[in-house]
């Protein structure tokens, strides 16, 4: 079972969230999509809550949650959901073959089939070249997602061919909201924005300890962002 926020529910990343609104309603999709965004700043959820909606048979531009679709989505059982998320370290031309298998291209009960790979800059040079090929000859009604740390990592070929889109580093609010919904409390200072870095923080302290002086000095040396 997995539980997936709505788009308007994705905080910090109102543009971000506007342009896929926009596609979602025309339903005038890009065959593939590349979330760039340092590690833990919310990729994979954006990644789905998109998903979803395309997936979804009845909500425009967002899900319904009632629909098969979505119950089977959130079941991780829809067959036209495709989701690879742990490829290992390095993403060779042999899991690439696997994601394009035929069987995975041919969509069977909606009218989109969704492809979902994390990790895209763990790609090799041989994989990049053989995904290439497919998303060069798109199949009518396959969408591929991505999802990648640095764009520097992602071979130009690709890069020119999926459309792109940079989230935000979370801001000290917002980051302080997830936060708190996740069940950690004293995070108000926190302010680098991404979960990942700050759930480190807050596991490995004592958080009635923790005050703003020794924040500051336990990352004196990161690059704090300023909002
Ligand atoms: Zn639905």
């Amino acid at each position: 079972m997995i539980e997936v926020k709505r788009l308007e529910e994705i905080l910090g990343q109102k543009e971000v969230v506007e342009y896929l609104t926009k596609d979602l309603k025309s339903k005038n999709y890009n065959h593939a999509y590349m979330f760039f965004g340092k590690r833990g700043i919310g990729k994979k959820t954006l990644a789905l809550a998109f998903i979803k909606s395309i997936l979804c048979q009845q909500g425009n531009p967002g899900f319904c949650g009632t629909c098969s679709s979505c119950k089977k989505f959130d079941m991780e059982s829809y067959m036209e959901f495709i989701p690879f998320y742990d490829l290992g370290e390095t993403i060779k031309i042999d899991e690439i073959r696997r994601i394009l298998e035929e069987e995975h291209l041919k969509k069977y009960e909606g009218a989109y089939r969704v492809i979902f790979m994390e990790h895209a800059e763990r790609m090799t040079e041989a994989a990049t070249n053989a995904l290439l090929k497919v998303i060069e000859e798109p199949l009518p009604g396959t969408i591929f997602v991505f999802t990648a740390i640095n764009p520097d990592d992602i071979l130009p070929t690709i890069m020119s061919r999926v459309e792109k889109y940079y989230l935000n580093n979370l801001s000290k609010i917002n980051l302080a909201k997830i936060m708190t919904g996740l069940g950690y409390k004293n995070n108000q200072y926190l302010s680098l924005g991404s979960i990942d870095e700050a759930r480190v923080l807050l596991d490995n302290i004592d958080e009635d300890l923790l005050d703003y002086k020794q924040f500051c000095e336990l990352f004196l040396s990161k690059d704090l962002e300023k909002n």
